[in-house]
């Protein structure tokens, strides 16, 4: 058994534990994943069928890493185990069972905007405000309660919620998702949180389909257990119910999907399921140095809502935490990528080493910029996917509609493009003709004669025979020969084509990538059926990150803190820590948003094996304007001694716990710096603005910040943005002397001259 060799004695314990329902609530980097994965080969090692085992991770990728493992151990036997998202397995296990509720097995998958774009038709038929049903709100709506597996029928007979959208003016919230849930069974299309609400209809209506993968999946595990919501743990429960071999892992404090309905109950319903469960503690970190294990201790300890855990690392204790202050979101980015390039040559670091973690998806730009500038090789982890781009979501619409012709979305978006005469007008004509006799709008266009009058019906015949003449062509040849058959015979390669711009070279390029990607499929030896079909069935459900060929690439990787969830890299940057954006400006009404928000702290912390950089900027555009910012209350919550200072423009002090108080007097001078050293009730503060700066100076090419120490009233400066001044006033002492100075640009302001960067002119 020397595979187990890489264990410690719990970890060890909890392997070997196979028989009967086990829960791993554990601190970050404690080996949680590991344990699931030297599960599965042990499992298999003993005699258990590949083909019985299931595996429930986080990402597709952290499956495809967890698979790459298991195989080094028990071989290709690897490959017959059931292992992914809860989206792609069920969406699998949906295709299969998709007649048992009324869906063609190879019904649509559609993606948020697909969605939001039946919720706007519907919205529009209804004559809805859409400020009061905003699309996003709405959708969210739905969302909830198909993930508390509340249906339109029950949404509609619930007193509580009926009584709650009258009382807020939205007493239509129930007509429109009887009408959203009735157009997407329609069009045989099933929308993210459907693949898990429809799995738990399958399960409930059908007590034999039940049984057969009560028996298929013989021994269940869950990844990130904290993260998963109400509709998530029925199937599971569902699922184990006959045997019971049940392996949940996870970390309270890094519940981050709160927002989606994941819910901590289910860690606590889990032991009360389970009266015979079997509990192990994991304590030790293996990924962190101990600095970065206790920064993450003390960061946690600040929430109320916790399982009490003891984490430690016996790693060396490691470098400080680096906290830079930058004083705009250029310069921070500009310090991020400088100090990438220096530590990688310093240290021999390979650019993947490093990571780029931000709180929201905006905050790439600035390191986009400035890591762009260096010629630092980087990759963005689940921005714009690469499958949502327009051309290739216009691509694969055509492969859609030529799997599943009542794809209402996908015919929309193709009907008229390249265009063919079909114009909105035709459309709107074509889906009225088809609600009023009560069939689909693919129904209408097959027939046109029948159903649609005057001159359009020639166009939409036309439409028709081509889409007829793909799906004959596509039940027989392979999946790339189809692929390019549509691409020349829609007219959408033609159509790239001729545009010579460079976003039409770009778009044009794409579609050959994806080319080569199906080219790639249907060359593939490990899989038998490799039609266009095959191909399409959860193209909904990729991402970027899903993209094999960039898998081994030398980046720096850029993900938002949500989506690094169960990563680790040597090198982390947690950037932006800045009050109204981490914690959010949303976040700060409530304790237990708040709470969710330091949660997400601590998962990016924990993220970083040897070298930890946090840093801020002083001021960051924000839809165009320039917005002073203030230190972000989690700096405070750090105990000081293990942080490490880099302000290019102040000295480091020790021993204070107020470090960022200096920052703050200067960000507003009438507050005092003590209302900001105690910790705040959590209200919400007014983001504030530096008005008429709509557009930072830019420093002239002499501009060096000088020693301001002899500044006499009357000198000209220039202000490193705030351009050319002149000083009306000095106050107070050194080294806390306030200068009123008269900008050109800008008016007034007052700075401390210890943190101003300024220049003597
Ligand atoms: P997270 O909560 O962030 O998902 P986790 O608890 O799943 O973390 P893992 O990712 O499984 O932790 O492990 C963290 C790191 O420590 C990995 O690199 C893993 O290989 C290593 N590790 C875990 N246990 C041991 C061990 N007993 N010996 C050596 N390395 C270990
Ligand atoms: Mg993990």
């Amino acid at each position: 058994m020397d595979y187990l060799q890489g264990l410690n004695p719990e970890q060890r314990a909890a392997v070997e534990q196979t028989e009967g329902p086990v829960m791993i609530i554990a601190g970050a980097g404690s080996g949680k994943t590991r344990v699931i994965t030297y599960r599965v080969a042990h499992l298999v090692r003993k005699g258990v069928d590949s083909f019985n085992i299931l595996v429930l991770t986080f990402t597709n990728k952290a499956a495809r890493e967890m698979r790459e493992r298991i195989t080094h151990v028990v071989g290709p036997e690897a490959k017959n185990i059931w292992m992914g998202t809860f989206h792609s397995v069920f969406a699998k296990i949906l295709r299969v069972e998709a007649d048992k509720i009324g869906y063609p097995s190879n019904f649509t998958i559609y993606d948020t905007d697909d969605s939001k774009s039946v919720l706007r038709a519907i919205l529009k038929e209804m004559n809805l405000d859409d400020k009061l049903y905003n699309v996003n709100f709405v959708l969210n709506r739905i969302s909830a309660s198909k993930n508390n597996l509340i249906s339109w029928q029950e949404y509609q007979k619930n007193e509580q919620i009926q009584a709650d959208d009258f009382s807020s003016g939205r007493g239509q919230l129930g007509l429109i998702y009887q009408t959203y849930a009735t157009r997407c069974f329609r069009a045989g299309a099933m929308d993210f949180d459907d693949l898990l609400y429809k799995t738990n209809e399958l399960l409930k209506l059908h007590p034999d389909t039940l049984n057969k993968y009560q028996h298929k999946f013989k021994y269940l595990m869950v990844d990130e257990y904290q993260d998963t919501n109400f509709s998530q743990y029925l199937i599971v429960k569902k699922l184990a119910a006959v045997n019971e071999n049940l392996c949940v892992v996870g970390d309270d404090a890094q519940s981050i999907y709160a927002f989606r309905g994941a819910n901590i109950q289910n860690i606590l319903n889990f032991e009360k399921d389970y009266p015979d469960l079997k509990v192990f503690k994991l304590e030790q970190n293996y990924r962190s140095t101990q600095n970065i294990v206790n920064v993450a201790n003390s960061i946690i300890s600040n929430n109320k809502d916790q399982l009490k855990k003891n984490v430690f690392s016996e790693k060396e204790s490691g470098d400080k935490i680096k906290v830079m202050r930058a004083f705009s979101d250029n310069e921070e980015g500009k310090m991020v990528a400088e100090t990438i390039m220096q530590d990688r040559s310093l240290k021999g670091r390979k650019w993947h080493d490093f990571a780029i973690l931000y709180r929201t998806n905006a905050q790439s730009r600035s390191m986009e910029e400035a890591l762009r500038k260096l010629g630092i090789p980087y990759k963005i982890y689940g921005g714009l996917s690469f499958y949502q781009r327009k051309e290739i979501k216009d691509l694969i619409a055509y492969f859609r509609l030529t799997f599943n012709p009542n794809d209402e979305e996908a015919l929309k978006r193709v009907i008229n493009y390249p265009k063919r005469g079909i114009g909105d007008t035709s459309v709107d004509k074509i889906i009225v003709s088809a609600d009023q006799h009560g069939i689909t709008p693919w129904e209408v266009i097959v027939e046109p004669g029948k159903y649609l009058e005057g001159k359009i019906s020639g166009a939409v015949s036309t439409f028709a025979t081509m889409i007829q003449s793909f799906q004959v062509l596509a039940k027989s040849k392979s999946a790339y020969e189809s692929a390019l058959y549509i691409a020349q015979h829609s007219g959408l390669l033609k159509d790239l084509y001729e545009d010579k711009s460079v976003e039409g070279l770009n778009r044009y390029e794409n579609i050959q990538e994806l080319m080569n990607g199906i080219k790639e499929f249907s060359e593939r030896e490990d899989i038998e059926e490799k039609g266009l079909d095959v191909f399409m069935q959860d193209v909904a459900l990729l991402t970027n990150d899903d993209k094999d060929k960039e898998k081994d690439a030398d980046t720096v990787s850029l993900m938002t803190i949500h989506s690094s969830k169960g990563l680790e890299f040597p090198q982390v940057y947690v950037v932006g820590l800045e009050e109204n954006l981490f914690p959010s400006q949303m976040s700060l009404n409530s304790r237990s948003d708040l709470e969710e928000e330091r949660r997400l702290f601590y998962v990016a912390v924990t993220r970083a094996e040897t070298k930890l950089t946090i840093s801020y900027a002083t001021s960051r555009f924000k839809f165009g304007t320039l917005i002073s910012c203030e230190p972000s209350r989690f700096l405070d919550e750090i105990d000081a001694k293990y942080l490490e200072l880099d302000y290019s423009a102040k000295p480091a002090s020790s021993g204070s716990s107020a470090f960022f108080d200096d920052d703050r007097k200067a960000w507003s001078g009438s507050k005092q710096a003590d209302a900001f050293s105690k910790p705040k009730p959590a209200t919400s503060a007014p983001v504030k603005t530096t008005s008429i700066l709509a557009k930072a100076h830019v420093p002239s090419p002499n501009f060096k910040p000088s020693d301001t120490s002899n500044l006499q009233v009357g000198m000209e400066v220039e202000h490193e943005r705030f351009g050319f001044g002149k000083v009306l006033s000095l106050e107070g002492n050194k080294p806390d002397i306030k200068a009123t100075i008269f900008f050109k640009e800008i008016g007034q302001k007052q700075l401390l001259l210890k943190f101003a960067k300024l220049y003597i002119v």
